[in-house]
């Protein structure tokens, strides 16, 4: 283990930020902030909680039901022209609980979405759709940052101590636990200048200290879900609690806050994909029932930003052998059809190991039952949504809007619709390197 106060080596390896990492001022922020990484995160290794470490739920880390990941047969996207020879598209059955090993990353993706149309309606409530910096800003420093904060060992343990206190049984620790972490980290971190964003809360991380690293870096998954997909998960983690924001706003400077609060954050990047980063971010937080993974706060929370209006698309999906085949695009808009769900033969049909890590890979054969004429089509939703200011009273759209093809693309380049801030080829956006 590196000692407290040491600068690990991935404080030097994540910083992506332009230029020099220390003293950059921020110009969203108050004059005498500045954006430092903190050179003085510590892991202070697992936290032993004894029987409330078998209570602890994470993210798929439950038990997944027969149907999950199988396919629903009866809603298939199928090829209008040869629905025989041409593959249909197939809608995986999900059970929507994001402790299933196998449906959880359908609904990371899910609150990945609606976590960036947060932090995109954030901007151009704030900015105006036309996603440009001002003059002489790096519209970097407008994104939203990734940050993670780091209570005091001591901090948690007095919270453990709370918690006991509180609890009737071993299962609530987990829920009480979180409240308390989680009310207390929007206080500190508010407190530390950041404006607001979305906040994950973590319980664990790897015991290997490599893999942790690599993970993060990548915003890959990979590394945790090797060790949450085993059964014996627990003996491979460290109990340690802290907290992920994607945050709006200058943050305190490092020493400044740690000597003022005792905690310590690292600043990861700017988020130039905040939907892979949310989901990367869920793929290993906590479950605890009644507790939301993501809390959208400050400038973020509902009651300082409120969704006015959604505006939903629903995308024809196209046949692509029939368009290699050179048939006319708007000829080769798949249809919704039903198929036999005993001929159904998948790659992984066989497998269930490599079904849990790759799902139930290639779909081999099939036979159509049934052709409707209906167009198979996916939806795509953005919101609008509006600063909340006081004595403004703000009007709520119950309803989405709906729009076809040709006013969602007129819309979003009339910036009604607002561009996503996050789309490097989007209006304002330059180039800039890829998170990796
Ligand atoms: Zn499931
Ligand atoms: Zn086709």
């Amino acid at each position: 283990m590196i000692p407290a106060g040491e600068a690990l080596p991935w404080d030097l390896l994540v910083d992506d930020m332009p230029g020099d990492p220390y003293g950059i001022p921020d110009p969203i922020g108050t004059d005498k902030k500045v954006l430092t990484t903190s050179p003085f995160f510590s892991d202070y290794g697992h936290i032993p909680i004894g029987e409330f470490f078998y209570h602890i739920d994470l993210v798929g880390t439950g038990y997944a039901k027969k149907k999950c990941g199988t396919a629903l047969p009866d809603k298939a996207g199928v090829c209008s022209n040869k629905p025989g020879t041409h593959k249909p598209v197939l809608i995986p059955n999900h059970c929507n609980r994001r402790i299933c090993p196998v449906c959880w990353t359908h609904w990371a993706e899910q609150a990945g979405k609606r976590g960036a149309d947060i932090l995109n309606g954030y901007l151009t409530a704030k900015y105006g759709p036309e996603q440009k910096a001002l003059p002489g800003m790096d519209r970097d420093l407008m994104l939203p940052r990734h940050f993670s904060f780091h209570p005091p060992r001591r901090i948690i343990n007095i919270l453990i101590d709370e918690v006991k206190k509180e609890i009737a049984k071993p299962s609530d620790f987990q829920r009480v636990f979180l409240r308390k972490l989680r009310d207390m980290a929007r206080n500190i971190i508010e407190s530390a200048g950041g404006q607001g964003g979305l906040m994950v809360i973590h319980e664990i991380r790897l015991c290997d200290d490599q893999a942790d690293l690599q993970g993060d870096l990548r915003l890959s998954t990979n590394r945790y879900r090797q060790v949450l997909d085993r059964r014996d998960w627990r003996d491979h983690v460290k109990y340690y609690p802290h907290i992920h924001v994607l945050i709006f706003g200058a943050i305190e400077n490092a020493r400044e806050f740690e000597d003022r609060t005792g905690w310590t954050y690292r600043n990861h990047r700017v988020v130039h994909e905040p939907e892979k980063a949310i989901h990367y971010l869920l793929s290993h937080a906590s479950a605890a029932t009644r507790i939301n993974a993501i809390t959208p706060f400050g400038c973020c929370s509902q009651r300082s930003l409120a969704k006015v209006k959604e505006y939903r698309y629903r995308e024809y999906i196209r046949c692509d052998e029939c368009i290699d085949e050179g048939v006319d695009p708007d000829n080769a808009i798949r249809v919704v059809g039903t198929l036999d769900p005993h001929s159904l033969v998948y790659e992984n049909s066989n497998d269930p190991l490599a079904r849990l890590s790759g799902g139930l890979g290639k779909l081999i054969r099939w036979s159509i039952d049934d052709i409707t004429p209906r167009h198979f089509a996916r939806v795509h939703r953005v919101g609008v949504y509006e600063i909340v200011r006081p004595g403004h009273r703000v009007r709520r759209e119950k309803d989405p809007t709906y729009l076809g093809e040709d006013w969602w693309t007129k819309y979003l380049r009339e910036g009604v619709i607002p561009g996503s801030w996050f789309d490097p080829g989007g209006a304002g956006g330059g180039p800039h390197e890829p998170d990796n």
